[in-house]
């Protein structure tokens, strides 16, 4: 068997952070597999979805190096849809009903106040062909419900306890009872096909093998499971992930227009620390920086997840930020500092990469190292005798130590006392990366301007 995944964002906002833990779960489990990712845009709703939101979403998932095999969108196949209703309607699980809203919703408070669940009656079921007929005739658009297999033909309409069941990769043994569910709409009044019906659909045509998506997603899994039966298909294999929360244990569904892949990128993070971050939480494997994807991919299979929600805290996202940048190699990261404008040497990259939080960071340490930079002078009697003591250049790795043997030995000061006004002067910081490295990147005339005081 060919494993073969999909994402199905649909296109009415911009991808989050909650949407790219189920992007990374289905692509990390394709790659892993050998099989296909597919992206496959949710626009149905016509008045919501955007060309603009498909795009940001494709720019999106290319930034984080998602990259996808296949490509569908559901509004290019809005005749499909229209066959496959058609089959339905053939075989009556497909029925027209003509109830408004407001006749709805009177009827489930009468269910309410009679201590009934207020699910649909299935009254337009009792509707004769004739009576259909005429009423579209008279201009009234029906919807359309999918009627549940949850009968029993002695005992007429009458909704009864009927237990779905899967195996699901994540949570286990899962049992729905679709006795207590309303017949879904999968078609509605305008002639707008719904979610529930037209993701099955593709998933059928597409061959998909697995559906991971967000745990939000279980009760819809009994429903498609029988519109799956009902279309003589095989449900595919099911891994509901747990959702993330915020770090005060709240859902973060209200914070995550803040919390989207484009602010996430504006705040200068890596998109792979994003990935193993929105991919770990949750797991049975420590949230750790993974230089590549491939190795996250190598690391993290489907048993790992673990039923308990991912606790998302942004503090952490950006401290594994800074751990991934201590760890990955320049070439890594040419391609970001490029779009930063920033030109890194191979020794500078090395000198500071352990003293970023995001990559922006490189720019104070380039500052630095190049000037113009007016230093802060704590002891000027210490910075004018290293002045005096500068070995001719050219510099390395060793001439810090000697420099700072040679001060000592001249004034007899030593400790904190020696290294920090010389770090105070050199860099105008109090902290960062070793002077034993930054020193020959300074170079002798800029290190001999800021020992006198002078901006260099
Ligand atoms: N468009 C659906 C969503 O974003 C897809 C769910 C699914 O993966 O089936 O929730």
């Amino acid at each position: 068997m060919t494993v073969s995944v999909r994402f199905a964002p649909s296109p009415t906002g911009r991808l989050h952070i909650g949407n790219i833990r189920t992007a990374v779960l289905n692509w990390l489990f394709a790659h892993r597999s050998g099989g296909s990712f597919m992206l496959r845009l949710d626009d149905t709703d016509r008045s919501r979805s955007t060309e603009a939101f498909a795009e940001a979403i494709r720019a999106d998932l290319k930034w984080l190096g998602l990259v996808w095999d296949r490509e569908a969108r559901q509004s290019d196949r809005m005749a499909r849809y229209d066959e496959v209703a058609e089959q339905l309607k053939k075989a009556g699980r497909l029925y027209p009903c003509f109830e408004s809203e407001d006749e709805l919703e009177r009827r489930r408070a009468r269910q309410r106040a009679r201590g009934l669940p207020p699910i649909y009656d299935r009254a337009a079921l009792k509707l004769t062909p004739d009576e259909i007929a005429q009423r579209i005739a008279a201009g009234e658009k029906p919807h359309w419900r999918f009627l549940l297999a949850n009968t029993e033909p002695s005992r007429g309409l009458t909704p009864l306890p009927t237990l779905v069941t899967w195996h699901d990769v994540v949570r286990g043994e899962q049992t729905v009872d679709i006795g207590s569910l309303s017949d879904p709409v999968l078609i509605r009044a305008d002639g707008t096909p719904l979610y529930t019906f037209t993701s099955i659909v593709d998933d059928i045509d597409f061959a998909i093998t697995h559906i991971i998506r967000g745990e939000d997603h279980v009760t819809n899994s009994a429903v498609q499971i029988q519109l799956f039966e009902a279309l003589d298909a095989e449900p595919p294999t099911f891994a509901h992930h747990s959702l993330l929360i915020g770090a005060d244990g709240q859902a973060l569904s209200k914070r995550l227009g803040d919390l989207s892949v484009e602010s996430l990128r504006e705040e200068g993070l890596e998109p792979l620390a994003v990935l193993c971050h929105a991919a770990l939480l949750g797991t049975s494997e420590a949230v750790a920086p993974y230089a590549t994807l491939d190795e996250l991919a190598a690391r993290l299979d489907l048993s790992k997840l673990s039923r308990a929600p991912g606790r998302f805290d942004i503090a952490e996202l950006r401290a594994l930020n800074a751990r991934l940048l201590h760890m990955l190699p320049l070439d890594a990261v040419a391609e970001h500092l490029d779009t930063l404008g920033l030109d890194v040497s191979a020794e500078l990259w090395d000198a500071v990469r352990g003293n970023i939080e995001t990559l922006g960071d490189v720019r104070t340490w380039l500052e630095v190292v190049n000037g113009p930079l007016a230093p802060r002078i704590e002891d000027a009697n210490l910075c004018a005798t290293a002045a005096g003591l500068l070995p001719p250049e050219p510099w390395n790795a060793e001439t810090w130590g000697a420099l700072t043997a040679a001060v000592r030995e001249a004034t007899g000061i030593k400790g904190r006392q020696l290294f920090h006004p010389l770090r105070l002067a050199l860099t105008a910081r109090d902290a960062g990366p070793e002077l034993r490295a930054l020193l020959p990147l300074i170079g002798r005339e800029r290190v001999e301007a800021r020992l006198k005081g002078n901006a260099a």
